[in-house]
Protein backbone atom coordinates (compact mmCIF):
# COMPACT_ATOMS: atom_id res chain seq x y z
CA UNK A 1 0.00 0.00 0.00
CA UNK A 2 1.49 3.61 -1.38
CA UNK A 3 2.30 5.74 1.90
CA UNK A 4 0.06 8.45 0.81
CA UNK A 5 -3.14 9.03 -0.59
CA UNK A 6 -3.37 10.23 -4.04
CA UNK A 7 -4.15 13.66 -4.27
CA UNK A 8 -6.05 15.94 -6.93
CA UNK A 9 -5.14 19.53 -8.81
CA UNK A 10 -5.37 21.30 -5.80
CA UNK A 11 -3.72 19.35 -3.62
CA UNK A 12 -7.08 17.60 -1.83
CA UNK A 13 -6.75 13.91 -0.95
CA UNK A 14 -8.85 12.05 -3.53
CA UNK A 15 -11.28 9.69 -1.43
CA UNK A 16 -10.79 5.84 -2.24
CA UNK A 17 -12.77 3.46 -3.96
CA UNK A 18 -13.30 1.82 -0.80
CA UNK A 19 -14.95 5.15 0.68
CA UNK A 20 -16.92 5.89 -2.41
CA UNK A 21 -18.13 2.26 -2.48
CA UNK A 22 -19.15 2.29 1.09
CA UNK A 23 -21.37 5.35 1.25
CA UNK A 24 -22.47 4.13 -2.14
CA UNK A 25 -23.76 1.19 -0.16
CA UNK A 26 -25.37 3.35 2.59
CA UNK A 27 -27.14 5.06 0.02
CA UNK A 28 -28.63 2.24 -1.83
CA UNK A 29 -29.36 1.82 -5.78
CA UNK A 30 -31.34 4.72 -5.91
CA UNK A 31 -31.47 7.05 -2.87
CA UNK A 32 -34.96 9.34 -3.06
CA UNK A 33 -34.15 13.62 -2.84
CA UNK A 34 -34.63 14.51 0.80
CA UNK A 35 -32.82 11.56 2.43
CA UNK A 36 -29.00 13.01 3.83
CA UNK A 37 -25.97 11.20 4.95
CA UNK A 38 -25.58 11.99 8.21
CA UNK A 39 -21.76 12.99 8.98
CA UNK A 40 -20.17 13.94 12.01
CA UNK A 41 -16.73 15.13 13.11
CA UNK A 42 -14.67 15.85 15.99
CA UNK A 43 -13.44 19.11 16.42
CA UNK A 44 -11.73 20.67 19.56
CA UNK A 45 -12.71 21.28 23.27
CA UNK A 46 -15.25 17.32 23.09
CA UNK A 47 -17.41 18.62 20.43
CA UNK A 48 -19.11 17.41 17.34
CA UNK A 49 -19.96 18.99 14.00
CA UNK A 50 -21.95 17.93 11.55
CA UNK A 51 -23.28 18.43 8.03
CA UNK A 52 -25.89 17.08 5.66
CA UNK A 53 -25.07 16.00 2.37
CA UNK A 54 -27.62 14.96 0.23
CA UNK A 55 -27.29 10.81 -0.65
CA UNK A 56 -27.47 11.36 -4.29
CA UNK A 57 -24.18 13.19 -3.79
CA UNK A 58 -21.52 10.17 -2.92
CA UNK A 59 -19.07 11.98 -4.07
CA UNK A 60 -19.26 14.80 -2.88
CA UNK A 61 -19.51 13.54 0.82
CA UNK A 62 -16.41 11.40 0.25
CA UNK A 63 -15.02 14.17 -0.88
CA UNK A 64 -15.87 16.06 2.38
CA UNK A 65 -14.90 12.98 4.41
CA UNK A 66 -11.52 12.79 2.70
CA UNK A 67 -11.02 15.99 3.66
CA UNK A 68 -11.95 16.07 7.07
CA UNK A 69 -10.21 12.47 7.85
CA UNK A 70 -6.49 13.76 7.79
CA UNK A 71 -7.31 15.81 10.85
CA UNK A 72 -10.33 14.39 12.76
CA UNK A 73 -12.30 11.08 13.50
CA UNK A 74 -15.21 10.90 11.00
CA UNK A 75 -18.47 9.14 11.58
CA UNK A 76 -21.56 8.94 8.92
CA UNK A 77 -25.20 7.90 10.12
CA UNK A 78 -25.67 4.46 9.04
CA UNK A 79 -29.18 4.99 8.14
CA UNK A 80 -29.64 8.06 6.07
CA UNK A 81 -31.78 11.20 7.43
CA UNK A 82 -34.90 11.73 6.03
CA UNK A 83 -34.03 16.00 5.85
CA UNK A 84 -31.45 18.01 7.82
CA UNK A 85 -33.12 18.76 10.89
CA UNK A 86 -30.99 16.40 13.39
CA UNK A 87 -29.41 13.34 14.08
CA UNK A 88 -32.16 11.67 16.13
CA UNK A 89 -33.94 8.79 15.82
CA UNK A 90 -36.68 11.08 14.54
CA UNK A 91 -35.38 12.14 11.26
CA UNK A 92 -35.17 8.38 10.54
CA UNK A 93 -37.38 6.51 8.64
CA UNK A 94 -35.76 3.16 9.12
CA UNK A 95 -33.15 1.83 6.63
CA UNK A 96 -31.66 -1.18 4.47
CA UNK A 97 -28.51 -1.62 6.27
CA UNK A 98 -27.96 -3.81 9.63
CA UNK A 99 -25.51 -3.85 11.35
CA UNK A 100 -23.65 -4.71 14.53
CA UNK A 101 -20.41 -3.30 16.16
CA UNK A 102 -18.01 -5.95 17.57
CA UNK A 103 -14.85 -5.77 19.93
CA UNK A 104 -13.29 -8.70 20.71
CA UNK A 105 -11.59 -11.37 18.71
CA UNK A 106 -12.79 -15.23 17.89
CA UNK A 107 -15.30 -13.56 14.62
CA UNK A 108 -14.57 -16.17 12.30
CA UNK A 109 -15.62 -18.30 14.73
CA UNK A 110 -18.22 -16.44 15.81
CA UNK A 111 -19.68 -15.70 11.91
CA UNK A 112 -19.88 -19.45 11.38
CA UNK A 113 -22.79 -19.61 13.26
CA UNK A 114 -24.49 -17.31 11.11
CA UNK A 115 -25.15 -18.78 7.13
CA UNK A 116 -25.28 -15.16 5.92
CA UNK A 117 -22.18 -13.30 5.41
CA UNK A 118 -22.26 -9.73 6.00
CA UNK A 119 -21.70 -7.63 2.66
CA UNK A 120 -19.28 -5.41 4.49
CA UNK A 121 -16.89 -5.57 7.01
CA UNK A 122 -14.98 -2.64 8.30
CA UNK A 123 -12.52 -2.72 11.17
CA UNK A 124 -11.92 0.45 13.16
CA UNK A 125 -8.50 0.31 13.57
CA UNK A 126 -8.47 -1.19 16.82
CA UNK A 127 -7.34 -4.63 16.91
CA UNK A 128 -10.28 -6.82 16.77
CA UNK A 129 -12.91 -4.29 16.79
CA UNK A 130 -14.97 -4.49 13.52
CA UNK A 131 -18.41 -3.18 12.20
CA UNK A 132 -20.25 -5.67 10.24
CA UNK A 133 -23.28 -4.31 7.43
CA UNK A 134 -26.10 -6.45 6.32
CA UNK A 135 -28.07 -4.50 2.95
CA UNK A 136 -31.28 -5.85 2.97
CA UNK A 137 -33.67 -5.50 -0.32
CA UNK A 138 -35.88 -3.52 1.21
CA UNK A 139 -36.09 -0.40 2.80
CA UNK A 140 -36.83 -1.55 7.13
CA UNK A 141 -38.83 0.65 9.62
CA UNK A 142 -36.21 1.78 12.74
CA UNK A 143 -38.16 -0.24 14.94
CA UNK A 144 -37.38 -3.36 12.50
CA UNK A 145 -34.20 -3.03 12.25
CA UNK A 146 -32.97 -2.19 15.69
CA UNK A 147 -34.80 -4.96 16.25
CA UNK A 148 -32.77 -7.06 13.97
CA UNK A 149 -29.41 -5.68 14.74
CA UNK A 150 -30.19 -6.84 18.24
CA UNK A 151 -30.95 -10.35 17.53
CA UNK A 152 -27.70 -10.50 15.13
CA UNK A 153 -25.56 -8.24 17.64
CA UNK A 154 -26.79 -11.34 20.17
CA UNK A 155 -25.92 -13.92 18.20
CA UNK A 156 -22.46 -12.72 16.90
CA UNK A 157 -21.31 -11.27 20.17
CA UNK A 158 -21.83 -7.50 19.11
CA UNK A 159 -22.14 -5.10 21.38
CA UNK A 160 -26.32 -4.46 22.58
CA UNK A 161 -25.71 -0.60 22.95
CA UNK A 162 -24.65 0.11 19.35
CA UNK A 163 -27.89 -1.46 17.92
CA UNK A 164 -29.80 2.15 16.87
CA UNK A 165 -31.16 3.21 14.17
CA UNK A 166 -29.67 6.49 14.85
CA UNK A 167 -25.58 5.12 14.65
CA UNK A 168 -22.79 6.58 13.44
CA UNK A 169 -19.69 4.60 12.84
CA UNK A 170 -16.91 4.97 10.89
CA UNK A 171 -16.37 5.31 7.17
CA UNK A 172 -12.95 4.43 5.71
CA UNK A 173 -10.62 7.36 6.89
CA UNK A 174 -8.10 7.40 10.17
CA UNK A 175 -8.64 6.88 13.73
CA UNK A 176 -7.67 9.50 15.42
CA UNK A 177 -8.00 7.60 18.84
CA UNK A 178 -4.65 5.93 17.78
CA UNK A 179 -0.95 8.07 17.54
CA UNK A 180 -0.25 7.90 15.24
CA UNK A 181 -4.04 7.78 13.82
CA UNK A 182 -4.53 3.99 12.15
CA UNK A 183 -6.59 3.52 8.98
CA UNK A 184 -10.19 2.24 9.27
CA UNK A 185 -10.61 -0.56 6.67
CA UNK A 186 -13.07 -2.04 4.36
CA UNK A 187 -11.50 -5.52 5.37
CA UNK A 188 -14.15 -7.71 3.51
CA UNK A 189 -16.80 -6.57 0.54
CA UNK A 190 -19.30 -8.69 -0.63
CA UNK A 191 -21.56 -6.28 -3.37
CA UNK A 192 -23.76 -8.96 -3.78
CA UNK A 193 -24.80 -10.15 -0.44
CA UNK A 194 -28.21 -8.87 0.06
CA UNK A 195 -31.00 -10.33 1.84
CA UNK A 196 -34.54 -10.04 2.85
CA UNK A 197 -35.15 -9.11 6.71
CA UNK A 198 -37.70 -12.43 6.85
CA UNK A 199 -34.22 -14.99 5.16
CA UNK A 200 -32.40 -12.99 7.95
CA UNK A 201 -34.46 -13.46 10.91
CA UNK A 202 -35.61 -17.25 10.36
CA UNK A 203 -32.37 -18.02 11.60
CA UNK A 204 -31.42 -15.19 14.64
CA UNK A 205 -32.09 -16.29 17.96
CA UNK A 206 -35.59 -14.69 19.33
CA UNK A 207 -34.61 -11.88 21.65
CA UNK A 208 -35.08 -11.94 25.52
CA UNK A 209 -38.28 -11.85 27.23
CA UNK A 210 -36.92 -11.57 30.93
CA UNK A 211 -36.11 -8.23 31.88
CA UNK A 212 -34.30 -9.41 34.95
CA UNK A 213 -31.75 -11.46 32.65
CA UNK A 214 -31.67 -8.47 29.89
CA UNK A 215 -30.41 -6.66 33.39
CA UNK A 216 -27.98 -8.71 34.47
CA UNK A 217 -26.54 -8.81 30.81
CA UNK A 218 -26.28 -4.76 30.87
CA UNK A 219 -24.61 -5.43 34.08
CA UNK A 220 -22.51 -7.36 32.82
CA UNK A 221 -21.76 -5.32 30.09
CA UNK A 222 -21.37 -2.51 32.24
CA UNK A 223 -18.14 -4.30 33.44
CA UNK A 224 -16.89 -4.61 30.90
CA UNK A 225 -17.06 -0.89 29.83
CA UNK A 226 -13.47 0.98 30.83
CA UNK A 227 -15.25 4.27 31.02
CA UNK A 228 -17.26 2.15 34.75
CA UNK A 229 -13.68 1.37 35.99
CA UNK A 230 -12.34 4.92 36.22
CA UNK A 231 -12.47 6.09 39.98
CA UNK A 232 -15.17 8.80 40.83
CA UNK A 233 -12.21 10.94 42.11
CA UNK A 234 -10.59 11.04 39.12
CA UNK A 235 -13.79 11.49 36.63
CA UNK A 236 -14.81 14.40 38.74
CA UNK A 237 -11.74 15.93 38.69
CA UNK A 238 -11.60 15.63 34.95
CA UNK A 239 -14.52 16.76 34.07
CA UNK A 240 -15.68 19.11 36.49
CA UNK A 241 -11.98 20.64 37.45
CA UNK A 242 -12.75 20.09 41.21
CA UNK A 243 -10.49 18.07 43.49
CA UNK A 244 -12.47 16.22 45.98
CA UNK A 245 -11.45 17.58 50.04
CA UNK A 246 -10.43 15.46 52.57
CA UNK A 247 -13.79 14.66 53.41
CA UNK A 248 -14.55 13.18 49.88
CA UNK A 249 -16.74 16.39 48.40
CA UNK A 250 -16.88 19.01 46.16
CA UNK A 251 -19.78 21.82 45.59
CA UNK A 252 -22.04 21.22 43.37
CA UNK A 253 -22.59 22.02 40.16
CA UNK A 254 -26.12 21.51 39.86
CA UNK A 255 -26.71 23.88 42.55
CA UNK A 256 -25.67 26.81 44.76
CA UNK A 257 -23.40 25.23 47.22
CA UNK A 258 -21.14 27.10 49.55
CA UNK A 259 -20.41 24.02 51.56
CA UNK A 260 -19.33 21.35 49.33
CA UNK A 261 -22.37 18.61 49.94
CA UNK A 262 -21.23 16.24 46.54
CA UNK A 263 -20.18 13.02 47.40
CA UNK A 264 -17.54 11.66 45.67
CA UNK A 265 -17.02 7.75 46.84
CA UNK A 266 -14.75 5.73 46.39
CA UNK A 267 -15.64 3.21 43.89
CA UNK A 268 -17.10 3.51 40.27
CA UNK A 269 -20.29 1.12 41.61
CA UNK A 270 -20.96 4.10 44.56
CA UNK A 271 -20.07 6.97 42.10
CA UNK A 272 -21.05 10.45 43.15
CA UNK A 273 -24.48 11.42 45.67
CA UNK A 274 -25.53 15.18 46.00
CA UNK A 275 -28.37 15.40 48.69
CA UNK A 276 -28.26 19.03 48.17
CA UNK A 277 -30.28 18.75 45.43
CA UNK A 278 -32.68 15.75 45.13
CA UNK A 279 -34.26 14.35 42.59
CA UNK A 280 -38.38 14.90 42.01
CA UNK A 281 -38.55 11.51 43.32
CA UNK A 282 -36.98 12.81 46.90
CA UNK A 283 -33.53 10.74 46.16
CA UNK A 284 -30.41 12.11 46.41
CA UNK A 285 -29.05 13.43 42.79
CA UNK A 286 -26.59 10.50 41.81
CA UNK A 287 -25.21 8.44 39.56
CA UNK A 288 -22.25 6.98 37.57
CA UNK A 289 -19.58 8.70 35.44
CA UNK A 290 -22.23 8.62 32.45
CA UNK A 291 -25.05 10.48 34.59
CA UNK A 292 -22.49 12.81 35.61
CA UNK A 293 -21.10 14.10 32.36
CA UNK A 294 -24.84 13.69 31.13
CA UNK A 295 -25.78 16.61 33.32
CA UNK A 296 -22.82 18.49 32.69
CA UNK A 297 -22.67 18.19 29.14
CA UNK A 298 -26.91 18.05 28.90
CA UNK A 299 -26.75 15.48 26.48
CA UNK A 300 -29.22 12.52 27.12
CA UNK A 301 -27.64 9.28 28.93
CA UNK A 302 -30.43 7.29 26.92
CA UNK A 303 -31.22 6.73 22.81
CA UNK A 304 -29.05 8.09 20.42
CA UNK A 305 -27.77 10.84 22.94
CA UNK A 306 -25.77 7.61 24.86
CA UNK A 307 -24.00 7.15 21.59
CA UNK A 308 -22.68 10.60 21.60
CA UNK A 309 -22.24 10.74 25.38
CA UNK A 310 -19.67 8.00 25.43
CA UNK A 311 -17.91 8.64 22.12
CA UNK A 312 -17.08 12.15 24.13
CA UNK A 313 -16.41 10.72 27.61
CA UNK A 314 -13.97 8.03 25.03
CA UNK A 315 -12.23 11.37 24.18
CA UNK A 316 -11.65 12.65 27.64
CA UNK A 317 -10.32 9.65 29.12
CA UNK A 318 -8.81 8.31 26.18
CA UNK A 319 -10.82 5.06 26.16
CA UNK A 320 -9.64 2.27 23.50
CA UNK A 321 -13.36 0.68 22.99
CA UNK A 322 -12.18 -1.76 21.33
CA UNK A 323 -9.37 -3.05 23.07
CA UNK A 324 -10.27 -2.77 26.92
CA UNK A 325 -6.61 -3.86 28.30
CA UNK A 326 -5.20 -1.29 25.96
CA UNK A 327 -7.03 1.56 28.21
CA UNK A 328 -4.58 3.92 29.75
CA UNK A 329 -5.72 7.03 31.89
CA UNK A 330 -4.82 10.53 30.70
CA UNK A 331 -1.48 11.45 31.46
CA UNK A 332 -0.89 14.51 33.76
CA UNK A 333 -0.01 16.73 30.45
CA UNK A 334 -3.31 16.13 28.74
CA UNK A 335 -5.29 16.65 31.76
CA UNK A 336 -8.07 19.30 30.53
CA UNK A 337 -7.24 18.95 26.75
CA UNK A 338 -9.12 15.96 25.90
CA UNK A 339 -7.74 16.01 22.79
CA UNK A 340 -4.33 15.82 23.55
CA UNK A 341 -1.94 17.87 21.04
CA UNK A 342 -3.19 18.98 17.68
CA UNK A 343 -1.63 16.10 15.23
CA UNK A 344 0.40 17.25 12.00
CA UNK A 345 -2.51 15.93 9.02
CA UNK A 346 -1.46 12.44 7.96
CA UNK A 347 -0.87 11.07 4.81
CA UNK A 348 -0.94 7.81 5.86
CA UNK A 349 -3.04 5.71 3.31
CA UNK A 350 -6.15 3.72 4.63
CA UNK A 351 -5.41 0.62 3.98
CA UNK A 352 -8.20 -0.89 2.26
CA UNK A 353 -7.53 -4.30 1.81
CA UNK A 354 -10.34 -6.43 0.30
CA UNK A 355 -11.23 -9.80 1.15
CA UNK A 356 -9.67 -12.67 3.15
ZN1 LIG B 1 -26.24 19.42 44.31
Amino acid sequence: MSASLPVNKIGEPEPSRDLLAYLRLLAGPSPAPGRFFDIRWTTGEQRMSRRFVPAQRTSEAAHLIGRLASRADVYVGVALSDGQRDGTKHAISGSHMLYIDRDHSGMQRDLAKFEYPPTMEVASGTPDHLHLYWRLHEHTPSQQVESANRRIARLLGGDPACVDVARILRPGTLNHKHDPPRPVSLVAYRPDAHYTLAELLSVLPALERSPARAERRAREHRRDDPLQRVKPAHYIRLLTGLAPGPDGKIACPFHPDSTPSLHVYDTPERGWACYGCPTPDGKPRGGDIYTLASMLWGIPSRGPGFIELRARLDDVFRVDRDAASRWRAPRASERGRPWGRAREPDRAQPQLDRGR
